[in-house]
């Protein structure tokens, strides 16, 4: 009924094209320059899903020791408007983007540990763009973020 831990990796492995070419077409399909920080950053995110900015940062910076923490931010800011990256806010947990777009799925959280894992809908078929009543909006996206205990924070506390 609910998902596994595995369906967050079958996204990564159909987004693993870290090659640079790839990322720089990505980049540019989305319309956008391609430049060195542009290209770390979407390398780090196909490699780490559901990053923050600052992960995102150390990863950058680690390859790319010019980039600035306010750097990242600007290329993350400019890849979700361009659609090319999603962010995603849990409640209490700075906003953490991915690469995995256009499908509206959704994340499941562990309130312990804070791991992220994608979930597909639960009834019926991605986009779930069906409310009861749409007030007469024009339903563009919908967010549904599960929380709960992972496997691994479920195991550690029924043996503390
Ligand atoms: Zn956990
Ligand atoms: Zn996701």
């Amino acid at each position: 009924m609910t998902t596994t831990d595995s369906s967050s990796d079958h996204a990564g492995l159909r987004l693993a094209a870290a090659e640079p070419e790839l990322l720089a077409g990505s980049i540019r399909s989305a319309g956008l320059k391609v430049t060195a920080p542009r290209l770390a950053v979407l390398r780090a995110l196909t490699d780490r899903p559901h990053s923050n900015a600052d992960a995102l940062f150390g990863l950058v910076h680690a390859g790319l020791p010019g980039t600035s923490l306010q750097a990242v931010y600007g290329v993350l800011a400019s890849f979700t408007t361009a659609g090319l990256v999603r962010k995603i806010e849990p409640a209490g947990s700075p906003a953490l983007f991915e690469r995995r777009v256009g499908d509206n799925h959704h994340h499941i959280v562990c309130t312990r540990c804070n791991v992220v894992h994608d979930v597909d809908c639960a009834v019926g078929h991605a986009p779930c763009l069906t409310p009861a009543d749409a007030l007469g909006f024009d339903v563009r996206a919908a967010e549904v973020i599960y929380w709960g205990l992972c496997s691994s924070c479920q195991a550690a506390t029924s043996n503390p």
